[in-house]
């Protein structure tokens, strides 16, 4: 068992009053390491090791290619440790080995070789004479210290998301992990420490959300904040980030829709469905959560589906043949429960598997539930779990509206063999992302951009180096003269 500190100034240091938490495995629910229970002192260590290597260190003023050399080492230890980082993220979350090893860890690498190239690439509008007697530039600057704070359920990558542009575009960073899921950013911590990276440039403080979160939300010396999470945090980190006004990017929830219309492929999309629906055990922002199905297909969808559902084997995580390993933590495996109640009352359960055969971890069987009340708590609400609802439609404009009908707008897919149906659905559907006859691949390359109450910015593509940096104008005179042509509009006459 490993007992980590906080990663402070390139320096591994016990917190301010030396407390820790244990870290546990969600399939076994033993001890797997220790960490520091970090405190406000603690944070503001961190944000003035940050501050201090922002305003008098190297880091932003480095060339981006330098920069992104770094970034390329820390992606080459990575690329040699997959199976390291990807048994840390097993043990951690309970996620299968092949879904760690093969996407959580895989995707990552590649985000970090994204960022490296696109970093050296931001551009601004040409340098031109918009007045005749003056050129202007653009210069793009860093933002400053800026605090990742990151949800459990994708650990690794959320930190490839939310500090890695940041520092990629030559800022300083503070991440604040979930207390759930810390290890594979302490690891990463230690692989930036090796990297060489300058002190202060990467720091980690592990702890309470609500002590060293809102400490960093808080800190006059923060620039910005980068939140991946709910949307209860979200709203509160905007509450008190903006007495000192301060950059935000929200990454919050979602409730994908995942409408199939009737000629559409069945086999596609019933596939497409279990991967959507269970996907990370249905804990992720885009998980198909509401399953729209039009009425001439729905009987036979739907009976394909459950004989699909049945074969997903659900277990230990270290089996490469599992599918789905536990939920995240007992507390999560009480609200997915309680959400299974609320269906049975609001809708029908189509399909549940037997859960006695687990004696720990918090394991849960795939659940189908169906009703007609696109209003119900189950069809509104993030769940985080193997519920996906399915909801019978009859017309194109009946499933939009109803897709849209939720206060998120994240992920979104459609089934069809229809072009015009399928480019209609993209520009009708209020969600960041539409996928067609699939759902959830996120290139590093394009955006994942949330609309409506999922929040605002971009985590990935060259959109979220954008989001780090600054704008700045720079004017230059040409004409050379002591007394300008304008200057009579302060004083003086008119020529
Ligand atoms: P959460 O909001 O409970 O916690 C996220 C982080 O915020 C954690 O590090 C937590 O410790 C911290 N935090 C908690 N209270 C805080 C406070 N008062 N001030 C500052 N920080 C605080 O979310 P979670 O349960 O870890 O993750 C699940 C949520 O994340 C889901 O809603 C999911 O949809 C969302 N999510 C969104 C995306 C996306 O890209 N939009 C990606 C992954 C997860």
């Amino acid at each position: 068992m490993k007992n980590y500190n906080l990663f402070i100034n390139n320096e591994w240091v016990k917190s301010y009053k030396e407390e820790e938490d244990k870290v546990i495995n969600p399939a076994t629910e033993e001890t797997i390491a220790t960490i520091q229970k970090g405190t406000k002192e603690d944070a503001r260590a961190a944000i003035d090791a940050a501050r201090t290597a922002f305003d008098v260190g190297e880091w932003p003023k480095l060339p981006p290619a330098s920069r992104a050399e770094f970034i390329l080492k820390l992606a080459k230890i990575l690329e040699e440790s997959l199976l390291k980082y990807g048994e840390i993220e097993l043990q951690n979350t309970g996620k299968p080995v092949k879904q760690v090893v093969d996407y959580d860890v895989a995707y990552t690498l590649d985000n970090l070789k994204f960022f490296a190239g696109a970093s050296r690439v931001l551009d601004g509008v040409a340098t031109k004479e918009y007045v005749p007697d003056g050129t202007s530039m653009i210069r793009r600057e860093p933002v400053g210290v800026v605090a990742a704070i990151t949800p459990w359920n994708y650990p690794l990558m959320m930190v490839g998301w939310r500090a890695i542009p940041a520092l990629a575009s030559g800022n300083t960073v503070v991440v604040k992990p979930a207390s759930y899921t810390p290890l594979s950013t302490l690891e990463l911590a230690e692989a930036i420490r090796k990297v060489g990276l300058p002190k202060g440039v990467f720091n980690v403080v592990t702890g309470s959300g609500s002590v060293v979160g809102e400490e960093l939300a808080k800190s006059d010396k923060v620039d910005m904040v980068a939140f991946t999470g709910s949307n209860e945090v979200g709203k509160k980190i905007s509450k008190v980030a903006s007495e000192s006004v301060k950059r935000l990017s929200l990454e919050l929830g979602g409730k994908a829709p995942f409408i199939v219309f009737d000629d559409a492929d069945i086999e596609a999309a019933t596939e497409g469905a279990i991967i959507g629906a269970f996907i990370n055990n249905g804990q992720d922002c885009s998980a198909a959560t509401r399953i729209y199905v039009q009425g001439g297909i729905f009987e036979r969808f739907k009976n394909l589906l459950i004989e699909k559902i049945k074969k997903i084997r659900v277990g230990n995580p270290t089996d490469p043949k599992t599918d789905l390993g536990p939920l995240i933590s007992r507390d999560q495996l009480t609200r997915v429960k309680q959400y299974v109640e609320i269906g049975k009352k609001e809708g029908e359960v189509l399909y549940e598997g037997e859960n006695k055969e687990f004696n720990s971890g918090f394991f849960i069987k795939p659940i189908l539930i169906s009703t007609e009340n696109n209003k119900a708590r189950i069809v509104q609400e993030e769940i985080f779990g193997p519920v996906p609802v399915i909801l019978k439609f009859s017309t194109y404009e009946e499933v939009i509206e109803k897709a849209n009908d939720v206060t998120y707008g994240l992920g979104s897919s459609v089934w069809t063999k229809n072009v015009r149906l399928a480019m209609m659905a993209a520009r009708d559907l209020r969600f960041g992302t539409v996928w067609v006859n699939d759902h959830a691949p996120i290139p590093s390359e394009m955006p994942w951009s949330p609309m409506k109450k999922s929040g605002y910015g971009a985590s990935t593509s060259r959109y979220s180096l954008e989001e780090f940096t600054t704008l700045k104008h720079v004017y230059v005179d040409l004409t050379g003269q002591v007394r300008k042509g304008w200057y009579y509009q302060i004083y003086g006459d008119r020529p």
